[in-house]
């Protein structure tokens, strides 16, 4: 198997002085050059005469690809109908198995000199603090600093060289490590996974109300695990901001774990890839290309906020990660556990029909009791005009900070104003690349879009009418929300967590270092204030537009809704001083409020199984989308029209579409989108194989498969 775009493997002669078995990496010709592959099985068919067939060149000295591994390749690659050899290279890291040329890096001096550090130093050695070489770019990352710094400092005498090591070791944690005590619910919930972890695959939703310690209580399995001498994985769906996760790692094992994620150096991630295929890395947390990881005795998957859209992977292959690790514990042999305080309606179908087994842990921890959630009837008490926090909400902010405690603002959208309308002509400026607003970000003094990227300057004049200072910004974005603050909390110490604001995982923890310390009044903040951060002062959340993810025709708009929400609203009160949450609405009586409101989910979830369960909808029957993309919207048509000519049927399927896609101009392309719908019982892959196979795609136009596609944009 080839790391590249083909439909299989390829055949290879294997010469008499090698002996490479299935899993191997070795060296083969590929159109005049070599190239790394992995022997995938023995030879299938015999469609080339062996005399025709080239040699395998060699046998790379690398651990092999397991054969789960590879089995979990091929399923992937079914799955999703990508070619086996792109799933493949997510797994084989072909810059891990390269020499490293550059084996120098940096340890702190010692003793230090006497120096005056400026805070980029500091910074710079405090990454130093394990002990471990570093290599510049490594420090200049995890500073946040330039080499030049670095530089200064070897100069000065601060960092000495010290040669890097070609795999890192990660230390063991120790599975005996003293815990918390825990609670007779914790303890029954953790005997029940330590069970699981004793056996072969099973599937278990971990579900228990924000603060009740699902945390604890995995890590209890991840500990039996351990005993047992196997690996465990964790995904976790913002990697970036889950400090607080790996400090309580820290704390219960002792050591840190090893961590996968796009934001490391290629240097740090080849040394973690050596380190998991030797069986160096006990326990590795990661995002969801972790579930490609070398394991060699993978024992135990916990994918934690189960429910989270981020497991799902837009781009290249397009897969969900939480229902990929299930299938990768299952060829592994080894239990999943999946954790949620507002499990997906799809793992939900699953317990329902017996598949996966549920553990609830209905308190929370402490004695501590879930936040009071109230609805604030935006019609009855407005904002005063052009503001967006509502009479209600201020009050409550006022006593939350006269009490001295913590008050979070949330709302899901970054910049200052998601619309820039003329007055004068009503023009709305919008993106030239995408179906979209330009959203203002103010303090950047640009008008950006959200999906590609492109920025300008906020004009001076409307560029469709020419009328001068006629440009207005509509509706609020979290810099604007700020600015309200501000003005009517001056004294309130703010910080703003969004992403752009944030960047990085240091950025992350130094916020959280900064609530906890209580330097912090009023976080205001986009999801990212949603994840499962603890902060024991926070006691008040106000949600400024709980409608917000309702508009469009998201399958899922609703229940994702009540998802989000819950989760901010679970940061409010997790100590001793109880939380209250107050979610601005202009319809408490949706049913999503209501849910929120009484903090019924399962009566919510059965209102939307029974919304989805007549039209087949999932998780009651199987969706798949075609997206076409083209530079010519006459090309996109014309080959979304094919599609829909040729499209199957029969019982139980149903072909929607083609139509513009609700982003019909994305990056400067074309999209339509076709949705394929059938029974449960039935299964996509072949149907949509056979549909693609008839309808032949012009140059320049793209068909992307999606299969259980979670965004429909
Ligand atoms: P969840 O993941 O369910 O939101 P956490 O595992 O984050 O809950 O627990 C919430 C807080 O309570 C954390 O600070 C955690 O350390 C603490 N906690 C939970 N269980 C215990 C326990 N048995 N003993 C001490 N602290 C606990
Ligand atoms: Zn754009």
């Amino acid at each position: 198997m080839l790391p590249y775009p083909f439909p299989g493997p390829f055949d290879y002669r294997v010469p008499e002085t090698i002996d490479p078995h299935p899993g191997d990496i070795v060296l083969v010709p590929l159109n005049g050059r070599e190239t790394v592959g992995v022997v995938w099985d023995a030879r299938s068919g015999d469609a080339v005469p062996d005399r025709k067939l080239k040699p395998v060149a060699a046998v790379l000295e690398a651990p092999a690809m397991g054969a789960s591994l590879r089995r979990f390749v091929d399923w992937v690659a079914a799955y999703t109908l990508s070619p086996p050899g792109e799933v493949m290279a997510m797994a084989l890291r072909i810059n891990a198995l390269r020499p490293d040329f550059s084996p120098f890096g940096w340890r702190r001096a010692e003793p230090l000199p006497d120096l005056r550090l400026t805070e980029a130093r500091r910074r710079v050695l405090a990454a130093l603090a394990d002990g471990d070489p570093r290599s510049t770019a490594e420090l200049v990352r995890a500073a946040g600093t330039g080499p030049g710094v670095v530089r200064g400092m070897a100069n000065a005498g601060l960092l000495v060289p010290a040669p890097l090591p070609l795999a890192r070791a990660f230390a063991d944690p120790d599975p005996a490590h003293p815990g918390p005590a825990l609670s007779p619910e914790q303890q029954a919930a953790a005997a029940a996974l330590r069970e699981a972890v004793a056996g072969a695959f099973s599937v278990t939703l971990l579900d228990g109300v924000t603060g009740s310690g699902k945390t604890e209580v995995y890590l209890e399995a991840i500990a039996a695990c351990l005993g047992r001498g196997r690996q465990a994985l964790v995904l976790l769906p913002e990697i970036a901001l889950s400090s607080q996760w790996l400090d309580r790692f820290a704390r219960r094992f002792g050591v840190a774990p090893a961590v996968w994620h796009s934001d490391l150096t290629a240097r740090t991630r080849r040394l973690t890839w050596r380190a998991v295929a030797a069986g160096g890395a006990p326990v590795v947390v990661g995002a969801r290309s972790a579930l490609f990881l070398p394991f060699p005795d993978l024992g135990l998957v916990v994918v934690d906020e189960e429910h989270e859209t981020a497991f799902k992977q837009e781009e290249g292959v397009v897969y969900h990660a939480r229902d990929m690790a299930v299938v990768r514990a299952r060829l592994c042999e080894a239990p999943a556990v999946l954790v949620s305080a507002t499990p997906s309606l799809e793992t939900v179908a699953n317990v329902e029909a017996g598949r996966y087994r549920r553990l609830t842990l209905p308190h929370r921890h402490g004695g501590a009791r879930l936040p009071a959630i109230v609805a604030v009837d935006l019609r009855e008490t407005p904002p005063e005009r052009g503001k967006f926090l509502a009479p209600p909400l201020t009050a409550a902010l006022e006593q939350t900070f006269a009490r001295g405690e913590q008050a979070m603002l949330f709302l899901n959208r970054r910049g200052y104003a998601p619309l820039t309308l003329c007055r004068a002509c009503g023009h709305r400026m919008e993106c030239p690349n995408c179906t979209a607003w330009l959203v203002e970000h103010r303090i950047r003094r640009q008008l950006a879009c959200h999906h590609c990227g492109h920025a300008e300057p906020i004009p001076p004049t409307c560029p469709h009418c020419g009328a001068e200072h006629s440009l207005t910004p509509v509706g609020p974005g979290v810099e604007r929300i700020t600015e309200e603050a501000m003005e009517r909390f001056p004294d309130a110490r703010r910080l703003v967590m969004a992403s752009d604001t944030m960047p990085g995982p240091h950025a992350a923890a130094a916020a959280a270092r900064a609530i906890e310390a209580r330097e912090v009044d009023l976080i205001i903040g986009t999801q990212i204030v949603a994840k499962g951060w603890h902060f024991p002062h926070l006691t008040l959340v106000g949600v400024v537009d709980a409608d917000l993810g309702l508009g469009g025709g998201d399958l899922r708009a609703a229940e994702r809704t009540v998802q989000l929400l819950h989760q901010v609203a679970g940061r409010a009160g997790r100590a001793e001083a109880p939380g209250r949450v107050l979610l601005q609405t202009f319809s408490p009586e949706h049913p999503v409020m209501r849910a929120l409101v009484s903090g019924s989910f399962s009566q919510f979830m059965e209102q939307e199984a029974a919304l989805r369960r007549p039209g087949h909808w999932p998780p009651y029957g199987r969706l798949a989308a075609l997206i076409v993309s083209a530079d010519a919207a006459e090309e996109a048509d014309a080959t979304a029209r094919a599609l829909g000519r040729a499209a199957p049927s029969g019982d139980g399927i149903t072909v929607l579409g083609p139509a513009p896609a609700p982003l019909a101009l994305l990056r400067g392309r074309h999209r339509r989108r076709l949705l394929l719908k059938t029974r449960r019982d039935m299964a996509v892959q072949p149907l949509l194989r056979s549909w693609l196979a008839q309808v032949p795609v012009m140059r320049g136009t793209r068909v992307d498969v999606d299969v259980d596609p979670v965004s429909f944009l």
